[in-house]
């Protein structure tokens, strides 16, 4: 796949004349229609009259994941047929906010007494919906993007038949397998057997086999796929293999973010899936941030969503028991700690990223506070770490590779953090206080369905969004916080106790002998940790 060049770039005469025909709808031959493609939508207006009911229909080609152009079953019907999907925005049923919603316009074309050359005929206006929409996605697609996937494709769907509330496959079967059929996605269903059974499988796969790797499950899987991929030798280019998210599990963090992203407004259950799986359709391809995370005695870890300690971590583990709640098991997990809230010890420091103004509590800007005394019971001593201002967070980091290239294991080297037992670079910044509610750095918007973490986070800004809750917080304050987070109001909430910052890098000592971090979701070794940003790293079809 080429990822510099768009089709526009290498085609500019591509012409936009409008295609014209005269159709019957197939439900109802009486029924006539003329249908123009313009270069931007599908227009159908009956040509004969409507009893009830709109009688014209403009469908956006931005909105259209494919078509299909067929023979009917009948061998004496000389008819072909053309079959259009849509997926446009349109108003909730019941509620506020727009959702997506399929819509299949089929015609048939049977002005010719030779089937063969209707077939040709419906195969010509296929292939023209086919490019429009194709050229009209790629205008709206972000940024960050940076090449589409072609039809047909061929993808790899690992489904997790144990995520959420064990529902993951009867939503592909209901929802996921027609839609990436009519989508012309060619898609090898596999589903998981145990954990890291997708993350040995993605290890050893050919990888060439395959345009993309798509995982329908909660946040866990897709943490097995990208760790999966940096462990090969052939990382470089594994990593840049699209990958695709469709929320099948509790924690459908990623899904909610891209689907954020896409301009969707807060969405749950089938209404994310429908989004997702339409932007996966799509299949624009963004790149996406990577954090990898050193741990004090296990391998590196590489971590596309959080990485969280002290409130936030332990509700993640407390609410699996609650995991038959599905995606509520979070909210159920924040009300059972609030009743036992307690405070973490520690020390954390973090790498400010560029243009970041220094640490903001609630909304207001103020000055880094005072360093901690002197008397700290932190086991690694911060080098220079206390002298947290500006200038000095101004000045560049000496780079100190924790891991040399040659015969290094896989994964980019992380530049930016000295080994984990050695002291920080002065530039720096030590949060002045050590005790703790949360600490959680995040580097997509959501950290669930319904929890806009960090409303300033894209898929690819190169920064980690570190927020933290000083101890002292009432019980009251924060379960406000939370709440705010739905919309993600939080950060305007003017609650002194959460600091944000926007970093590059950052590193975490706990002071107690046990705990739980978790990464993605994910528990992972408990002590010590350190985390660095890989600006683009990895790719994701997104919007
Ligand atoms: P959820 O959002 O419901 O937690 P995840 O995708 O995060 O769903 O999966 C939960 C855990 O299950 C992850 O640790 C993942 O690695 C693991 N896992 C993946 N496949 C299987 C399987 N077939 N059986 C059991 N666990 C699995
Ligand atoms: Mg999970």
């Amino acid at each position: 796949m080429d990822e510099r060049r768009t089709d526009l770039e290498r085609f500019p005469s591509i012409s936009s004349v409008t295609l014209y025909g005269e159709f019957t709808l197939t439900g109802n031959r009486k029924v006539r229609c003329s249908v123009n493609l313009t270069e931007r939508d599908l227009v159908v207006q009956r040509l004969t009259a409507a009893p009830v009911g709109r009688s014209n229909a403009v469908l956006s080609l931005k909105d259209c994941v494919g078509c299909r152009a067929y023979r009917g079953n009948e061998p004496a019907d000389p008819a072909a047929y053309l079959s259009v999907y849509f997926y446009p925005l349109r108003r909730r049923w019941m509620s506020s906010g727009v959702s997506r919603q399929r819509v299949e316009q089929c015609f048939r074309l049977a002005a010719l007494q030779d089937p063969r050359a209707n077939l040709d005929e419906a195969e010509k206006w296929a292939r023209a919906v086919r490019e429009r929409a194709a050229r009209q996605q790629r205008l709206h697609g972000d940024g960050a993007l940076v090449s589409q996937l072609s039809r047909p494709c061929q993808m790899m769907l690992l489904v997790n038949p144990q995520s959420g509330k064990g529902q993951a496959l009867s939503l592909y079967n209901n929802h996921v397998q027609k839609m990436l059929n009519e989508a012309g996605i060619v898609h090898t269903l596999v589903i998981t057997e145990r954990q890291n059974h997708a993350r040995e499988m993605v290890r050893e796969a050919d990888l060439s086999q395959w345009d993309a790797l798509v995982i329908m499950s909660g946040d866990g899987l897709l943490f097995e796929v990208i760790n999966g991929l940096l462990e090969r030798s052939d990382w470089e280019d594994a990593i840049r293999t699209p990958l695709g998210i469709l929320p099948g599990g509790s924690g459908n963090a990623l899904a909610a973010s891209i689907h954020h992203y896409s301009g969707g407004s807060a969405a749950s259950g089938e209404e994310l899936l429908v989004s997702c799986g339409f932007l996966l359709c799509r299949g624009l391809v963004s790149r996406m941030d990577v954090v990898s995370v050193q741990l004090p005695s296990s391998p590196r870890l590489f971590s596309f969503l959080s990485l969280a300690w002290g409130f936030v971590a332990d509700v993640d583990v407390e609410s699996e028991k609650y995991r038959r709640v599905g995606a509520a098991r979070f909210t159920v997990g924040t009300l059972v700690r609030l009743a036992s809230l307690r405070v973490y010890k520690g020390r954390l420091a973090y790498l400010p990223a560029a243009g970041d103004n220094g640490p903001r509590r609630g909304h207001e800007l103020t000055p880094v506070p005072s360093p901690p005394p002197a008397d700290s019971p932190c086991r690694h001593s911060f080098h220079n770490s206390c002298h947290s201002n500006n200038s000095l967070r101004a000045r560049r980091t000496e780079s100190t590779p924790s891991r040399s290239s040659a015969g290094s294991p896989p994964g980019p080297p992380d530049s930016l953090l000295p080994p984990l037992d050695r002291p920080l670079p002065p530039d720096w910044v030590v949060a002045p206080e050590e005790d703790f509610v949360l600490v959680l750095a995040m580097y997509q918007s959501h950290l669930a369905e319904d929890l806009l973490a960090a409303p300033g986070a894209a898929l690819n800004d190169d920064a980690i969004h570190l927020f933290y809750v000083r101890a002292g917080i009432s019980r009251a304050a924060l379960l406000r916080l939370f709440l705010a987070m739905e919309k993600g109001a939080h950060l305007a909430a003017n609650c002194q106790h959460l600091v944000h910052s926007r970093v590059r890098a950052l590193r975490l000592e706990p002071h107690s002998a046990k705990g739980i971090i978790t990464v993605d979701g994910e528990v992972v070794e408990y002590g010590a940790v350190q985390a660095e940003v890989h600006g683009g790293l990895s790719r994701l079809i997104s919007g």
